[in-house]
């Protein structure tokens, strides 16, 4: 989604560079897909990520998973990327309808972009043809993004990115809402305002009262190293059900909607961090 707002100053690597935040998942979200992702690594997938993790990253796959956003300006074409658009109100995905991106071209949207990194991340570990660290951040971030109901949301409102709200009493837009204020309100509310807290609270469930679940969201049909068009799916219905639901332009929301969407949310994040890491153990084991 691309819209910016205040250029924020930021260090990466050793240098410093300007640029406007954009949004996927924030922050707080794709790290917390990545750190749970990286806690589920079988010992193949371990080592191929410690080796094609830049060393500044000192082996935490978590402090780069925001890489894909920063480097939207650098890397213009890698913007439609980050989302799909699907027709107004159909609450449906299907991947030779939606995945292409503002111009038609096809396979230019977070599905294709899934299969196109787990395919390049095959060659692991030598690649002539493909930069395999930008592989590995590219498919550890769009995975993350698949799995924000809006990121699979309508075309009109650019996934809620044009729906003006109230998160409480501050002016936002609905695609915003998902991407950080709904995490960054549980984070306040029940963590102590710290995002170890909040991701472990995840873990917990992953393995608690989701455990029996987890198998069926690491499986894929037909032994596929990855399946995008189920975690697209799902957004999608998600996005209706929760996101979109009982919102219009400049809806005030508050504790209802953010109680019962905090769920939706948390199993979003648990289910992204999940299969990131049965894809990487498929791709490197
Ligand atoms: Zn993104």
């Amino acid at each position: 989604m691309k819209f910016s707002r205040i250029p924020t100053l930021v260090f990466v690597s050793s240098f410093l560079i300007l640029f406007p935040v954009i949004h996927g998942w924030g922050e707080d979200g794709h790290l917390t897909v990545c750190r749970i992702a990286q806690s589920r690594l079988n010992d193949a997938a371990n080592s191929a990520v410690k080796n094609l993790l830049p060393k500044y990253a000192e082996n935490d796959l978590g402090s780069m998973c925001s890489w894909a956003d920063r480097v939207k300006f650098r890397y213009h074409w890698s913007s439609p990327l980050h989302y799909i658009d699907t027709p107004d109100n159909l609450c449906s995905y299907q991947y030779n309808r939606d995945c292409k991106d503002e111009t038609g071209e096809a396979d230019r949207c977070v599905a294709g972009a899934v299969n196109n990194y787990t395919s390049q991340l095959q060659s692991y570990p030598s690649s002539s043809e493909y930069n395999l660290t930008e592989a590995l951040l590219f498919l550890s971030h769009f995975i993350g993004d698949i799995h924000q109901p809006l990121h699979v949301g309508f075309t009109s409102d650019r996934g809620g990115n044009t729906i003006d709200v109230h998160w409480y009493t501050r002016k936002q837009v609905l695609h915003h809402v998902w991407d950080a204020n709904i995490i960054e309100t549980s984070e306040e509310r029940f963590h102590d305002s710290n995002v170890d807290e909040f991701i472990d609270a995840i873990q917990q469930n992953i393995t608690g009262i989701w455990a029996e679940q987890v198998p069926g969201w690491e499986t894929c049909s037909r032994n596929e190293t990855t399946c995008p068009d189920v975690y697209a799916s799902e957004s999608t219905k998600a996005a209706c059900a929760w996101a979109y639901k009982g919102v219009s332009e400049g809806s005030t929301l508050e504790d209802d909607y953010f109680l019962s969407r905090l769920p939706v949310v948390n199993l979003r994040l648990a289910q992204g961090g999940v299969r990131l890491a049965a894809t990487l153990n498929r791709i490197f084991g």
